[in-house]
C-alpha cells in the first residue's frame, strides 16, 4: 500500500491546517481548478527572490548567472519529468491557454487554409476550442468535433469519418477531461492521425499531475500543460512542439530576448526556444515550478495515480449510495482520472455548492469552462469534486455527509 507515503504530506500544505466559514477545517476538492502548494515550493519562490533576482540571459554578473541557471534548470527538469528529448522544444507560457493559443496563432495562421479542417472533441475546456474557432474563422476552415458516447468516452469513429476528407490539418484533444475525468484514447488517435499524415495537439492540463505522461512515447506534434495544476505557481505553464514543427512557426510575441538582430525594417530570430519567449518571463515562477517537479517526483507519479485511483473509487462507492445523486461519465477506474462530476435529484449545482460550504468543502459548480460537453451532457451545469495527493478518504466522508444536509434542507 502506498498510504504511509501520503500519510505526512498533508503538513508540507500550510493552507491545509487553516479553517473557514464557522471555525469548519478546509475540505479542499476543487484540484481540478487549481491545486494547493507545499512549503517547498513557496519557499523556493521567496528564495528566488530573497537571494538570487535579476533578469535572465542578459548580463554577465552573478545574480543573472545564478537566475538563468534556475530558470534554465526547470526547462532540464521538464524535459525529465514528461520524457522530453530535446530542451530547444520547451516554451514556458502563462499556462495551459497560452500555449493553444500560441500554437493557433504561431502555427495556426501559417497552415491553415480555406476548406481545411480543424478536430477537437466535444469534452474540451474553453481554452482548446475557442483558439480554433478564432483561427478557422478567420481562414475559412472548418472546425469539426468527435463526438463523445453516455459513457463519457469519444467516438473514434467520428474521427474516422472526418480525417476520410482529407482535409484535416489538426486534431486536438485532451488528455483527461476536466469535468469528467475521461482518459483520451490517444494513442490510438495520435495511429490514426500519423497515418492520415495529420498533425496532434494534446492538452495535457489535467493528466500530467495526475499520472505518468511520456511525451516522446505519445508521438504527438504539440502538449500543453499548467503549473499551477501540479503544485507550482500560477501564471507559469509548458508548450512542447516537435522541433521539425517548430521550424515551421512565426513568432507569436515579437520583443526582446526573441531575436538576434534587429534592425530598422528587419529583424533575425533567435534560436530555439528562445524565439518563442519574448520579453523578461515569470522567472520566479519558473523556479517554482521546478520545486514543484522536485516534490512530485520524490512522490513517483505512479504512486500518486494509485492513491487516486483509491480515492477515486471509494468516492464513486460512496456517492453512488447517496440517492438521488448522478455521477457522470465512466465508473471504470482505470479510464478515468480523479475528477467527479454529478447532480443531485434537481437541486442547482450553485445550491449544492453553497451550502456545503457551510461545511468547509470547497467543490466547484457550474459549467466548467466546458459548455460544449454541457450541452452533450444536456444540463447547465455540474458540481465536480476533484482529488489530489493530500485528499484523504475522510474528506470523501465530510463531503458525503454535507451532501445528507443538502438532501434534508431540500427535504429529498
Ligand atoms: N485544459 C484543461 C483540460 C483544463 O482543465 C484547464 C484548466 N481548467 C485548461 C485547459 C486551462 O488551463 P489554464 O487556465 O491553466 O490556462
Amino acid at each position: 500500500s502506498t498510504e504511509s507515503l501520503f500519510e505526512n504530506i498533508r503538513n508540507d500544505f500550510p493552507i491545509l491546517k487553516r479553517t473557514v466559514r464557522d471555525n469548519k477545517p478546509l475540505v479542499y476538492l476543487d484540484n481540478a481548478s487549481t491545486t494547493q502548494k507545499p512549503n517547498q515550493v513557496i519557499d523556493s519562490i521567496t528564495d528566488y527572490y530573497q537571494n538570487h533576482n535579476a533578469n535572465i540571459h542578459r548580463a554577465v554578473y552573478a545574480l543573472a548567472e545564478e537566475a538563468t541557471e534556475a530558470y534554465e534548470a526547470t526547462r532540464d527538469k521538464i524535459a525529465n519529468f514528461v520524457n522530453i528529448k530535446n530542451r530547444q522544444e520547451i516554451i514556458f507560457v502563462r499556462g495551459t491557454t497560452e500555449a493553444i493559443n500560441l500554437v493557433a496563432y504561431a502555427w495556426g495562421r501559417p497552415h491553415i487554409k480555406e476548406g481545411d479542417i480543424v478536430v477537437t472533441t466535444e469534452y474540451e475546456h474553453h481554452s482548446n476550442i475557442v483558439p480554433w474557432q478564432l483561427v478557422t474563422q478567420e481562414k475559412k476552415a472548418k472546425l469539426e468535433y468527435i463526438g463523445m458516447d453516455d459513457d463519457g468516452e469519444l467516438i473514434l469513429d467520428d474521427l474516422d469519418k472526418i480525417l476520410a476528407t482529407g482535409k484535416v490539418k489538426l486534431v486536438t484533444f485532451s488528455l483527461m477531461s476536466n469535468v469528467l475525468g475521461t482518459i483520451t484514447n490517444a494513442e490510438k488517435i495520435i495511429e490514426k492521425c500519423k497515418a492520415a499524415g495529420v498533425l496532434t495537439l494534446i492538452d495535457g492540463a489535467q493528466a500530467v499531475p495526475h499520472m505518468k505522461v511520456d511525451i516522446e512515447k505519445l508521438g504527438c506534434d504539440f502538449f500543453a500543460f499548467s503549473g499551477h495544476k501540479m503544485l507550482g505557481p500560477t501564471g507559469i505553464g509548458v508548450l512542447w512542439v516537435k522541433k521539425s514543427v517548430l521550424e515551421t512557426m512565426v513568432p507569436f510575441h515579437g520583443g526582446g530576448d526573441m531575436i538576434r538582430e534587429v534592425h530598422k525594417y528587419e529583424t533575425t530570430w533567435n534560436d530555439l526556444p528562445y524565439k518563442f519567449e519574448a520579453g523578461t518571463p515569470n522567472i520566479a515562477d519558473v523556479v517554482g515550478l521546478g520545486a514543484a517537479i522536485d516534490y512530485l517526483t520524490k512522490i513517483g507519479m505512479d504512486n500518486i495515480r494509485e492513491h487516486e485511483i483509491e480515492l477515486t473509487k471509494y468516492a464513486i462507492e460512496k456517492l453512488s449510495a447517496v440517492k438521488g445523486l448522478h455521477i457522470y461519465g465512466t465508473k471504470d477506474i482505470s479510464k478515468r482520472g480523479g475528477v467527479i462530476s454529478f447532480n443531485f435529484a434537481d437541486v442547482h449545482p450553485h445550491d449544492v455548492a453553497q451550502i456545503i460550504d457551510e461545511e468547509g468543502i470547497a467543490v466547484r459548480s457550474g459549467h466548467h469552462c466546458a459548455q460544449v460537453l454541457m450541452e452533450r451532457l444536456n444540463v447547465a451545469a455540474t458540481s465536480r469534486a476533484s482529488f489530489y495527493i493530500y485528499n484523504t478518504k475522510q474528506d470523501i466522508d465530510i463531503l458525503v455527509n454535507s451532501l445528507n444536509i443538502v438532501a434534508k434542507v431540500f427535504k429529498l
